[in-house]
């Protein structure tokens, strides 16, 4: 099967602990993907809410994760833009793409986002669980983005970072979807209607995402996908559920790997494959699932990230 996740903390956990991406004890190392016949996967750097200095966390963070695509050379191509992300699809490695999760460390200050840039991130969750200088978590308040957030979506636009609404307040998407002018993305988010927490997408939402050419990551966190011990039937559920709601081209992976709270049944990314195989079980086709599982992320990415190489 081939794979692409729009959501992992693998990095931000090896930071701590200084361990290595190709070989960890983590739910995602390189040892453990080889088995895929195409893999590319989003890492994030998080910072959480109420961190001190955390642009100076995150520049360390995410110079700890480059050094790891580094090293990792022989298997593994950092991406940050369609034709890196095309070429290390062609060749047969690993595709990296770098976000950052939490606009908290701007600090404020729309120039960073240039340093962002720089340092090859592609994608920028707006807002963790609680409040920032751009808006605020959808478990804190229902508040809209501040005016530095607007700011802050349409200078991701121009710069080529595409804006993440996972985690954001209702009304912080609806903001989102009357500032941006090209499509984004919740990379880890389920439907509320199937559970109803807050973090999870309203059908409206998911209409919205739909109708604007975005992108919607399935999370495999327990909590998001059912209010009791969520498992392989509640994947099936939540899947078949944004296929009801017309998603079949904008559906994806975000399961959220060493960051969220994971069934036995898909503990580690290798395990991708039986939860795969369990939704074919299930009635979805081979197709349909290669879409679920890359596709629909590739051509998302292909189509939004900017041109050219670096
Ligand atoms: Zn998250």
């Amino acid at each position: 099967m081939r794979l692409f996740d729009l959501h992992a903390d693998t990095l931000t956990a090896c930071f701590e602990t200084s361990e290595g991406l190709g070989d960890n004890n983590r739910q995602i190392s390189l040892r453990k993907t080889g088995q895929f016949d195409s893999y590319a996967q989003v890492f994030a750097i998080f910072t959480p809410d109420g961190m001190e200095k955390p642009f100076d966390y995150f520049r360390r963070a995410a110079q700890y994760a480059i050094v790891q695509f580094y090293e990792n050379r022989g298997s593994l191509r950092f991406c940050k833009t369609a034709e890196e992300l095309r070429s290390a699809s062609e060749q047969g490695k690993t595709a990296a793409l770098l976000a950052a999760e939490n606009g908290n460390i701007l600090g404020g200050s729309a120039e960073n986002l240039l340093i962002l840039h720089a340092l090859g991130v592609r994608l920028l969750t707006l807002c963790w669980n609680g409040e920032n200088e751009l808006g605020c978590g959808a478990v804190t308040a229902n508040r809209g983005l501040t005016p530095f957030g607007k700011r802050a979506v349409r200078a991701c636009e121009k710069l080529g970072i595409l804006v993440d609404v996972s985690h954001l307040s209702e009304k912080g998407f609806y903001d989102v979807a009357e500032t941006a002018s090209r499509p984004f993305l919740a990379s880890h988010s389920n439907a509320f209607e199937i559970c109803p927490h807050p973090r999870n997408l309203t059908a409206e939402q998911i209409r919205i995402l739909r109708m604007r050419g975005g992108l919607i990551g399935i999370n495999l966190h327990r909590p998001f996908l059912s209010e009791k011990n969520a498992g392989l039937d509640d994947v099936y559920r939540m899947t078949a559920y944004f296929l009801e709601q017309g998603c079949e081209s904008v559906l994806a992976m975000g399961a959220d790997y060493d960051g969220g709270d994971m069934a036995p049944e898909w503990g580690s990314i290798d395990k991708m494959e039986l939860v795969c195989e369990y939704l074919y079980q299930r009635g979805l086709d081979e197709t349909l699932l290669d879409k679920l599982m890359y596709g629909n992320a590739y051509e998302f990415f292909m189509r939004n990230l900017k041109r050219g190489t670096t």
